[in-house]
């Protein structure tokens, strides 16, 4: 652990690898990790911000694909550990699958009382262009920010390209743009301009605030798509993939799907089975309305879960934590559609 400092508060920075800490290596081209104190020598505003600074990195910074459970686990321990001694944390990560990490942060920190804002780039930081300074001290500058002595923001968030999103209702939506996260079922937190604005109205707060960490293991889960044309050779063969424990289903529009014989029977002999099988829309917004039209009234019948408005990150994570906890089917039909940290409309 590092220590850099000025005055307070104090937060903690910790670096998990991503864009934001590549350097380019000019003779492959490749982006490629490099130690956490070229953040420093690039970003060197990091040292006349109002707060005191203190960095962790994981040994081996990584590309947020190679991000599995077990590290969304070590961040949750370094956020344990360090939780009395700093003010908020603020997670440098791959933009990749930060929506996954910080969804799945945010069921396992519970009665959070202070920031955890994850951030990252789409270009490196050594880049002439690049988004990560300002993502990065704007995310500092939010988890600095108090009221009533308290810290303002007490929940897992995403900061990117000037937008302050609940991180378990956010999505990547763009490979190329700087604007790469979206909210869609949820108003924005803050938003940064020449003023940096916080809407409190939007903010969750934990009525008890001693954090409490619960472990995420990863789970048989499988994440169905369906698409016009799905043949039934190839429904049936998914959904007799052996272990499986939960399904996620992304069906069309408000939850609509097939109400061919071949493809409901599969599906009601799998939940018949003890698995649940939560119903989400692939539409890029809005909300599973089971039983507004015909063709979702029969997946409601057969006992599919409805997943609301959540996004697909925040569906496979939150199973991930009701099956790590030892949740079964009847308690996650009961329990998933109901908020554990406003993931979901109610
Ligand atoms: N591949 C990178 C990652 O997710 C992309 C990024 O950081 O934006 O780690």
């Amino acid at each position: 652990m590092n220590d850099k400092m000025t005055s307070r508060p104090h937060l903690l920075i910790i670096y998990t690898g991503g864009t934001i800490g590549m350097m380019r290596d000019y003779d492959s081209n490749a982006l490629r990790p490099f130690d956490f104190e070229g953040i420093y020598k690039n970003i060197p505003e990091l040292n006349h911000l109002n707060c005191t600074l203190s960095s962790v990195s994981f040994d081996r910074p990584i590309d947020s694909s190679n991000m599995q459970p077990d590290d969304w686990m070590n961040i949750a321990e370094l956020i344990r550990e360090n939780y009395d001694s700093a003010d908020g944390f603020v997670v440098l990560h791959g933009s990749d699958t930060m929506a996954y990490t910080a969804s799945a942060l945010s069921f396992m920190l519970q009665d959070l009382g202070k920031p955890v804002i994850f951030t990252g780039s789409q270009l490196p930081v050594g880049d002439l262009r690049t988004d990560a300074k300002e993502n990065m001290i704007t995310s500092i500058e939010i988890a600095s920010m108090r009221k009533d002595a308290e810290p303002l923001v007490q929940e897992v968030c995403i900061y990117f390209e000037y937008k302050l999103l609940r991180a378990n209702r956010t999505t990547k939506i763009s490979a190329e743009e700087f604007k790469a996260f979206f909210s869609p079922n949820y108003p924005l937190l803050g938003e940064s301009g020449v003023h940096l604005k916080i809407n409190e109205k939007n903010l969750h707060r934990y009525p008890v605030k001693s954090l409490k960490v619960f472990p995420v293991k990863a789970q048989n889960i499988l994440l169905l798509k369906l698409f016009p044309g799905i043949t039934r050779q190839v429904w049936e063969h998914q959904l007799s993939t052996p272990g499986v424990k939960a399904i996620v289903l992304e069906t069309y529009g408000a939850g609509n799907a097939s109400t061919e014989a071949w493809f409901v029977d599969a599906l009601k002999e799998v939940i018949d089975r003890g698995i649940p099988v939560v119903n989400i829309t692939q539409c890029i917004s809005g909300s599973v309305e089971m039983g507004k039209y015909e063709t979702s009234r029969t997946l409601e019948k057969i006992g599919v879960i409805s997943g609301g408005d959540i996004t697909t990150e925040a569906a496979v994570t939150k199973l991930m934590f009701l099956l790590t906890r030892g949740d079964g089917p009847e308690q996650i039909a009961r329990d998933f559609p109901k908020p554990i940290c406003g993931e979901i409309s109610e």
